[in-house]
Formats: C-alpha cells, sequence, structure tokens
C-alpha cells in the first residue's frame, strides 16, 4: 500500500512543480513558495540530496508582462518566459536564503537531456551543486526552444533530470491527488489508484489527455514521466500540490498514487550504458586499470595502453584488457583526438596536453558498466 511509502529516507529526490500550484492570476503565490522550500530544506536536513523543477516561468512572465489570458504565440510565450523566469529563480533563490541554503538555476532543452555530450555536462554539474549543497531550480530553456528541441511539458523535463540525476525519487506535485481509472470530475466511479507497479496499456489508456490551461502536463505527460523514471531506476509519485506543505503532508499520508522503481538507479544506468548504445571506440588497459575498474573505481588516463576507434565526448566505447579480453564499457569523457593525447599520462599532465583543466578520469565510474562475469 503507498501509505508505507515516504519521501524521508529516499537519497536523491526531484520535485516537480506545476504553474498552476505556483503562479495565480499572473502573480507569484509567496505563501506556498515558502512552505514548499520549508518541506524542502526539512528532507535536505534529514539526509536527501534535493533538486526541483519548476514551471512558472510563462505564467509569471505574462502577469509581469500584461499580456492577455488565452494562448500565447511562440514567441509571446518565450517573451514572457524569459521575464518571468528572472522572477521565478529569485523566488527560489530568496525562499531558500531564508534557511541559509543556495539555489543554482539550471535551463534545459531536449537536446541537453538525450545528446550524451551535453548530458554528462549537465548531470556533472547536478552533481557539482549538490555536492556544495545548493538546491538546482530547473527548468526548460523555453527562450530558445523551438518546437523540435523542446519538451513542451516538464512532467517529462522533470523525469529526464531525474534519471540525469540518477534520482531514486520524482514526485509530481498535480492539481490532482494521483491516478484514477477514469477522470474523477466526469466520473463518479472513477477508482482512485495507490500504486501502479508496472505502467500497461491499460494504465495509459486511463490517463486519457486533459491538462488546465496553465500546465501542459495532463495525466498523460504523467505517465510519460513514469515510463521514463521507472525504467531508469526512479521511483515516482504523483500528489496534490493544492494545499501548503504539500510533500510534508506525503510523508504523513496525504493520498498519492506511487509509481515503484523497476531496478535502481545504478543498475539501471548499468544497463543502459552495457546494453543499447552503439558503440565508437576501444580502449586498451594496463593491468593495474584493470583491477582499480574491478574495484569500482574511475578509468584514468595513466592505465591507457591504446585508443582505437573515432569517438566523441560522451560516447560509449569499449574496455579490452591487456590480453585483449571484454573488460566493460563506459561513456567517454574526452574526444578521441584528446584521448589518444593524454593515453599512460598522468590526471595531473591533462591541461599541459590538451589546454584546459580537464576532467581527471578518461571514464567515471558512475559511466562504466564492468562485465558481471568478471565481478562475480
Ligand atoms: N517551462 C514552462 C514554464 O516554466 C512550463 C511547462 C509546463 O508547465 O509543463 O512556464
Amino acid at each position: 500500500m503507498s501509505s508505507a511509502r515516504r519521501l524521508r529516507g529516499h537519497d536523491r529526490i526531484v520535485v516537480k512543480i506545476g504553474s498552476a500550484l505556483l503562479v495565480e492570476k499572473g502573480s507569484l503565490k509567496r505563501e506556498w513558495l515558502q512552505a514548499l522550500v520549508d518541506d524542502v530544506v526539512s528532507l535536505a536536513e534529514s539526509g536527501s540530496e534535493m533538486l526541483i523543477v519548476s514551471s512558472g516561468s510563462i505564467a509569471l512572465g505574462r502577469g509581469i508582462l500584461g499580456l492577455p489570458s488565452g494562448p500565447l504565440k511562440l514567441e509571446d510565450s518565450q517573451a514572457a518566459a524569459s521575464v518571468g523566469q528572472i522572477a521565478l529563480a529569485q523566488a527560489y533563490s530568496e525562499a531558500l536564503a531564508g534557511h541559509g541554503k543556495k539555489a543554482g538555476q539550471i535551463l534545459l532543452t531536449l537536446g541537453d537531456t538525450e545528446e550524451r555530450r551535453r548530458y554528462l555536462n549537465a548531470r556533472a554539474t547536478i552533481g557539482t551543486l549538490l555536492r556544495m549543497g545548493a538546491v538546482p531550480i530547473v527548468n526548460e530553456n523555453d527562450t530558445v526552444a523551438t518546437s523540435e528541441i523542446r519538451y513542451g511539458d516538464n512532467d517529462r523535463l522533470a523525469a529526464r533530470v531525474a534519471t540525469m540525476a540518477s534520482a531514486d525519487c520524482l514526485v509530481l506535485l498535480s492539481d490532482i491527488d494521483g491516478l484514477y481509472t477514469a477522470p474523477p470530475a466526469d466520473n463518479p466511479d472513477a477508482i482512485f489508484l495507490p500504486e501502479v507497479p508496472r505502467i500497461t496499456r491499460e494504465i495509459e489508456s486511463m490517463a486519457g489527455s486533459a491538462g488546465s490551461e496553465l500546465s501542459r502536463g495532463g495525466m498523460k505527460t504523467k505517465i510519460e514521466a513514469g515510463k521514463i523514471a521507472t525504467s531508469a531506476g526512479t521511483s515516482m509519485v504523483i500528489t496534490s500540490g493544492k494545499a501548503l506543505n504539500p510533500l510534508k503532508r506525503l510523508d504523513e499520508g496525504a493520498r498519492c498514487t506511487w509509481f515503484p522503481a523497476l531496478a535502481s538507479p545504478a543498475s539501471a544506468r548499468k544497463a543502459w550504458i552495457g546494453g543499447h548504445l552503439e558503440l565508437k571506440g576501444e580502449i586498451h588497459l594496463d593491468q593495474g586499470a584493470v583491477k582499480a575498474l574491478l574495484s569500482g573505481k574511475s578509468l584514468l588516463p595513466a592505465g591507457v595502453t591504446r585508443v582505437d576507434g573515432q569517438f566523441g565526448r560522451g560516447d560509449a566505447v569499449t574496455l579490452r584488457g591487456p590480453d585483449g579480453g571484454l573488460i566493460g564499457r563506459g561513456l567517454i569523457a574526452y574526444d578521441q583526438s584528446e584521448a589518444v593525447l593524454i593515453a599512460g599520462r598522468n590526471s595531473r599532465e591533462i591541461e599541459t596536453i590538451v589546454g584546459y583543466p580537464g576532467r581527471a578520469e578518461m571514464i567515471h565510474r558512475d559511466d562504466l558498466a564492468v562485465e558481471d562475469a568478471l565481478l562475480a
């Protein structure tokens, strides 16, 4: 039953906030935001790393610019997002500052989470912000996103951010408290579902497509988000964000629908790296590097004896031992031309060789999938 599940205790939680919760008649609901931030800080203090994906820039900018209600042209909504995003980020920054916490703004487009080079950069920045104790505040970069490169809804963006950050929990705060067998407003017989163990076709058909004027995402995009999240090792929960302190309420047993993860974030990521990517090159390792990898360490350039193939930063490559045996696969942090130059060298020399302070690891341990047979 869902009541047994809590937010508290998760390692890394992404909270997605819809425009309708945060903005009313073009103005920010400050009291609601402060209460939400109180909940976020309380979870952070109990040991969870917290990220926020917040909508609201267009709704807020529309109010600030005095634009009429109703659908906006793309350029107008981009201009509204541009004005609104400053106000939005400032509001989070101020609310967090009340608790002595810092906010870091991250604006993403679809390509940033799909193209592996940019994906590695965004993932690294999110990791660094969290290590520094700052709360990443993420939104779509609406001002530059055209229809081909935009998510258009923050439910899916939040799911991508959660999987990119290897979060183990994604909370979608909505204007509805979870998933019903039919839209409850039109159907008195609709049954509430506290847990969805697997997103089947039947579940997808229950989701329909409704959405309010402010939030693009209806239940349909939430189910899409659930598919992305659960298959990458992130559990998802949908609950109502209407009342103050929705995260606290959730942990106190408020109604919600849980979508449990199908694996852990680490094993799902290893499966992704190990299974589905086109391999662009081969990196040959000395015995020391093989030993380091088998004990869970990153691959440093010093242990690389040869680099074959044509690849760019973020591409997947095969790793082979001194006898040519398969050791595993990984996402490489350097372009082929640089990897060749730093192979066999000490990480301290990287800056002199490539001309900028590159990463110490050629492949970070989070981006490695070592052959299971070797680990047994
Ligand atoms: N990125 C948009 C905004 O901040 C909202 C998209 C959504 O609500 O799903 O206004």
